[in-house]
């Protein structure tokens, strides 16, 4: 039997925009989609509380989709996104559900690439637009009209949005745009000066937000690590190696990525089984009797195809893509540590979904402690760890039954019996890497993704070297002028002028760092070279500021 659609038919969604949910291989909605879509296809303004990871992107661009029309060829649909990496996710998203659409475009407006091909596919027609508010609004600056057909407005991640200074541009944009629209604002928080964007620009607002109940979670340790999306896998196969588990169930978010993870783990010889909503009932069944039993010992699945495991031999839960919500973090994880058991739970967190993790410690009570990615050595040392626990129990049998043979096979091939057990290794585990330097090659290291400042910094100190620079925020440059300390300048001047001439709020201008002939301090990307233009003519202590990007390379 084949998984019913679970509960996005439900929804009310175009049928277009549902097949292309369903070929992207979502089983169900998260709980922000469930209640965010109908609201939004009611034509309602909405508020929504929701950080990244809860597929809060899908909650505004499926039900906005479904309230667009393909054959009229302009602009209906803007989504605003404080930074461009954001911006270009958010129209990847927004091309993946709207694949089943022909004649919808979506175009990317963004800060540091040329601004006639932007202008140009809107005035084509792109219904909707995805951009950052520094950019669009030099676009508005050209063409005051560009906005005029706007019938859906998303903010999405207003918070970052005023942290990086766009508090006057959002201002500009929404006199743009006609009254008549919808408007819907996603913040993983609510500030103030959230808040009063909304009273004034929100008409009645529906509010959502996903209650989250304390939990509890007993005898499970929980360990996080960071990473970057492109090397799950990688940090997957590298994580198996050295933890001690007897059964485990790996989850991830969509029916191709269990394929995808099942048959990398295959691969590297696990007895590993693909559970998701495709799979007919007695072939889970199946599964599951086999991890019961120890013909498999790892089960790749979604959230729906493991509802109702039960297995006691679980050891471990790795948690491959984060959860939507906290309640779901516990559920994947109350699989392991049963009938009394210890369990452990590790969870991979990409940098985006930092938040999410400060969410679910602080809803469970507990701190998920970061652990790294294994190093070479450590592999090695599972590896041999390994070898012994599996060989010790047989040396005593073996030498009765097969002791003889060894003779007459060192005689025969005139090796050493040093040489023959070699030889007889290497075949038994595969030609497996088991020496350090053989390792290091087959795996060469791939840092976690908060690994590389400090290793970075070790490095330094180690050898004396100058230290690195400290990475900047998503969304952030560096700029340099040449006053510093030698100028009579401190930190404070420099961010009272940025501040007053630049039309900054506080939370815009990141670290300040003063040196004897120069400073530099972080700014936001999007919007620079309007603030830097603003601040030409600015004096600090009595001199140009003449503040300039900084090329770190
Ligand atoms: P977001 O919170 O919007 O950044 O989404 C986080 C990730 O979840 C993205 O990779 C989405 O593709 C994925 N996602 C969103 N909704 C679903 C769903 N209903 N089922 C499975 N994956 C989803």
């Amino acid at each position: 039997m084949t998984q019913e659609l679970g509960g996005f038919a439900a929804l009310g969604l175009n049928p277009n925009v549902l097949a292309a949910v369903i070929a992207t291989g979502y089983e169900e909605p998260s709980a922000i989609q469930l209640q965010s879509i109908p609201v939004i296809l009611a034509g309602h303004d909405m508020i929504g509380q929701a950080q990244t990871g809860t597929g809060k992107t899908a909650a505004f661009a499926l039900p906005i989709l479904s309230r667009i029309d393909p054959a009229k060829k302009e602009p209906q649909a803007l989504i605003l996104a404080p930074t461009r990496e954001l911006a270009l996710q958010v129209a990847t998203a927004f091309e993946t559900y709207a694949k089943q659409m022909p004649g919808l475009n979506v175009i990317a407006v963004y800060g540091g690439a040329p601004m006639g091909p932007q202008l140009k596919a809107i005035r084509q027609g792109a219904q909707v637009i995805v951009a950052t508010p520094g950019r669009l609004v030099d676009h508005l600056r050209r063409d005051e009209k560009v906005l005029s057909t706007i019938q859906h407005l998303v903010l999405d991640e207003a918070d970052e949005m005023l942290k990086l200074g766009f508090m006057d541009d959002l201002e500009v944009i929404f006199q743009a745009m006609p009254e008549s629209r919808q408007s819907v604002l996603f913040s993983a928080t609510l500030p103030h000066s959230i808040r009063s964007i909304a009273e004034k620009h929100l008409k009645e607002p529906k509010h959502v937000k996903i209650e989250t109940k304390t939990q509890t979670v007993t005898a499970i340790e929980q360990a996080h690590l960071m990473v970057h999306a492109d090397q799950k896998v990688a940090a997957v196969c590298r994580l198996l190696e050295v933890e001690d588990f007897d059964a485990l169930i790996a989850f991830v978010r969509t029916k191709q990525a269990t394929l995808d993870l099942a048959s990398a783990l295959e691969a590297k010889g696990y007895k590993v089984a693909a559970l998701n909503g495709d799979i007919a009932q007695n072939q889970r069944e199946r599964v599951i009797e086999s991890l019961k039993d120890g013909r498999l010992d790892i089960v790749v699945a979604t959230d729906v195809a493991a509802r109702g495991l039960d297995v006691p031999r679980i050891t471990h839960v790795m948690n491959v893509d984060m959860p939507y919500d906290p309640e779901s973090y516990v559920h994947r994880i109350g699989r392991t540590g049963r009938a009394g058991r210890a369990g452990r739970a590790l969870l991979l967190v990409t940098p985006r979904e930092r938040r999410m993790l400060q969410v679910i410690e602080r809803v469970t009570g507990q701190k998920v402690a970061e652990v790294r990615l294994p190093d070479s050595q450590q592999v090695l040392d599972a590896r041999i760890r390994k070898l012994t626990t599996s060989l010790s129990p047989l040396v005593a049998d073996a030498e009765a039954s097969h002791g003889d043979l060894l003779d007459r096979l060192i005689a025969d091939i005139g090796c050493s019996p040093r040489a023959l057990a070699a030889a007889l290794l290497r075949k038994a585990t595969n030609g497996q890497a088991l020496t350090l330097a053989e390792v290091e090659r087959e795996q060469p290291l791939v840092p976690s993704a908060g690994a590389p400042r400090e290793r970075r910094e070790r490095d330094g100190e180690r050898s004396g070297e100058r230290r690195a620079p400290v990475p900047l925020a998503e969304g952030r440059v560096r700029c340099r002028t040449a006053l510093g300390t030698r100028d009579g300048i401190a930190a404070k001047n420099l961010l009272g002028a940025i501040l007053n001439e630049g039309g900054l709020v506080r939370e815009a201008i990141g670290r300040i760092q003063v040196r004897e002939s120069f400073s530099l301090v972080e700014l936001p990307e999007d919007g620079l070279d309007r603030l830097l233009g603003k601040l030409k003519d600015t004096r600090v202590a009595g001199k140009q500021l003449k503040l300039r990007r900084y090329r770190e390379d």
